[in-house]
């Protein structure tokens, strides 16, 4: 996938997360402001200015600074709320849901070639806070007393928060890893040109159908450009590409009964199943003289086209390079005995 989409995703992602932690931020700032928890008050308002200001540092691309930036934030914010309102109001479960944040900044700094953010090492930072802050607290202590109920709040408040703050980045970072395997398949197994399959993804294919057995009554062809050396040198290679991609769209149209591939430059390969014992050569034709009769319009030009097919039976005993090369053989002969043609 190309670099500038892979950054626009990134930081998509970046800006929800961002969005998400000025949000709670902005909540905790008046549910401190309400009780006058002054010291957290204020924390909460340079927190939400912070967070305002984050957007510009993810705009201008500086992803790892605002990884490092939020979690250093993210640390302190915590350690001073646990110790500002004892371990009974569970800030101290923000230092778990920081460890998905992290991770989350690591995959995406890996993807992006940035600095790589040792999601390990940074998760030990939040371990070690949460024990120093765990044996601070460890007799109740706090340098706030809030009233029994308000504790109550607070801590159903931080759990559901912290769940929701969990399950939005485990899911973001799940449907990333998912996107990034599809965009992966695909461009393994496709032409990029043609959109048709390759030809490893067709050779998984027959290899697969060979070793199941199936290869009974099937039959492939090669389809091969006639004089398309020609088109590139006297049109150019952009022209030659775009008789590749109209080429592959003609062969598409009739591929329902049939799997298709890019075999190599300017070659196809069709595989289907016979009817009667017998290859399709009816529908072969036709794509022959549909190539034929196609007019191609390349820049105001004009220009025709022709394809030579050579079609090979699957007969028993035969592996698939064999069964490929009798098809290949064919080929060759409609070559030589004057192009535009299918020889079975
Ligand atoms: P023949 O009729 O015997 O098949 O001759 P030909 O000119 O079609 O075959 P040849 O093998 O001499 O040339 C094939 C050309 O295909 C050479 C190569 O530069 C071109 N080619 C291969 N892949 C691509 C591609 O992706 N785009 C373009 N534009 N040209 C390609
Ligand atoms: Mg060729
Ligand atoms: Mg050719």
């Amino acid at each position: 996938m190309e670099k500038e989409k892979e950054q626009r995703i990134a930081r998509k992602s970046l800006y929800i997360m961002n969005a998400f932690l000025l949000s709670i931020h902005a909540c905790l700032l008046a549910l401190f402001a309400a009780f006058h928890i002054n010291v957290m008050m204020y924390f909460n308002i340079a927190s939400v200015l912070f967070y305002a200001l984050s957007f510009l540092v993810l705009k201008k691309g500086r992803i790892t600074s605002y990884i490092f930036t939020t979690y250093v934030e993210i640390l302190a914010h915590m350690f001073l709320a646990v110790l500002c309102l004892g371990w009974a109001c569970d800030f101290q479960l923000y230092f778990i849901g920081s460890i998905a944040i992290v991770f989350y900044a690591d995959y995406f700094s890996v993807r992006l070639g940035q600095v790589h953010i040792q999601g390990a090492v940074l998760s030990i930072g939040s371990a070690v806070c949460y024990l120093i802050d765990f044996a601070l607290t460890r007799q109740g202590w706090s340098i706030y007393a809030l009233d029994e109920n308000l504790v109550l709040v607070v801590k159903v408040v931080n759990a559901i928060v912290v769940f929701a703050f969990c399950t939005l980045f485990f899911r973001m970072l799940a449907h990333s890893a998912i996107y990034y395997e599809v965009e992966l398949t695909q461009q393994a197994n496709y032409d990029k040109l043609t959109k048709l399959a390759n030809r490893r993804h067709m050779l998984d294919y027959l290899e697969g159908a060979y070793a199941e057995g199936k290869l009974k009554e099937e039959w492939v062809a090669i389809m091969d450009i006639d004089n398309f050396k020609m088109i590139n040198d006297k049109y150019g290679h952009n022209c030659g590409d775009y008789v590749l991609e109209t080429i592959a769209a003609i062969i598409l149209r009739y591929s329902g009964s049939f799997k298709t591939c890019r075999w190599g430059g300017e070659e196809f390969l069709v595989q289907g199943s016979c009817a009667e014992g017998k290859p399709d050569y009816r529908l072969l034709e036709n794509i022959r003289r549909e190539v034929e009769q196609h007019e191609f319009t390349y820049e105001q030009q004009k220009l025709r086209l022709t394809i030579t097919i050579g079609v090979a039976k699957y007969e028993d005993g035969m592996s698939i390079d064999s069964w490929i090369d009798v098809a290949d053989k064919k080929l060759y002969i409609g070559k030589k005995s004057g192009k535009n043609r299918l020889v079975a």
